[in-house]
């Protein structure tokens, strides 16, 4: 508040100042742990499941009007067993990174990825028909095969493929969940058809 002197003169201000830079830091600790996967960074499952929650109410809501689908891929990696036990768990996790900082670069500011589960990733494509989806996917899948992983504490570098399962989302779809089953049943197909492959269903 204004301070006067004798005179009732303006003579300057007086407040109290708290310093909250801890608390904020702590604010954003918090909100990271909530909503980030803790070994790659990514989305966790949550953000991602609700990533698909969004895009579906943003695509009810304009239902009338110009349509602007979206779309999803889900992809798991090919036999990731196989490099667990060979070159061990710490390698595991530093594969699982390597893909993660991978595929984020062939990610859009409107895409939303995120890790699901073990060695398995959901990226929701806003704005992207099947088509499109379709060759991002392509992309993912050569990226990853194409890009081997150093693994640590060696000079070996191990080759990793992914499997991608693709689905657009469908005027008929009821729940946000849909079209995620549409893509993981594609995925189970594409891990059937051979692995290190794309399944789509047009
Ligand atoms: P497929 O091609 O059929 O997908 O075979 P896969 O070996 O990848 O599939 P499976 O489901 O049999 O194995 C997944 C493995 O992923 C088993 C599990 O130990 C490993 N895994 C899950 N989460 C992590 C993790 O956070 N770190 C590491 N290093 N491994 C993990
Ligand atoms: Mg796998
Ligand atoms: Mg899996």
């Amino acid at each position: 508040h204004a301070l006067q002197d004798d005179h009732g003169q303006y003579a300057g201000v007086e407040g109290i100042w708290r310093d909250i830079t801890q608390r904020k830091t702590m604010e954003r600790e918090l909100e990271r742990l909530a909503t980030r996967d803790s070994l790659t960074g990514l989305a966790n499952r949550g953000v991602a499941m609700q990533a698909l929650t969004l895009s579906f109410e943003r695509r009810g809501g304009r239902r009338e009007s110009a349509p602007s689908p979206y779309s999803v891929l889900i992809f798991d990696l090919d036999h990731f067993k196989v490099i667990n036990d060979t070159y061990g768990h710490v390698a595991g996790d530093q594969v699982l990174r390597h893909i993660a900082d991978l595929v984020t670069l062939q990610c859009r500011t409107t895409d939303t990825f995120g890790r699901v589960g073990g060695e398995e990733f959901l990226l929701v494509l806003e704005n992207t028909e099947l088509a499109v989806a379709h060759e991002i996917a392509e992309r993912v899948r050569a990226a990853i095969a194409d890009t081997p992983v150093a693994i640590p504490g060696g000079d070996q570098r191990v080759a990793v493929t992914a499997s991608i399962g693709v689905a657009q989302y469908l005027e008929t779809d009821t729940n946000p969940t849909d079209i995620f089953e549409r893509a993981d049943r594609l995925l189970y197909q594409a891990k059937l058809l051979g692995r290190n492959r794309v399944a789509i269903a047009f």
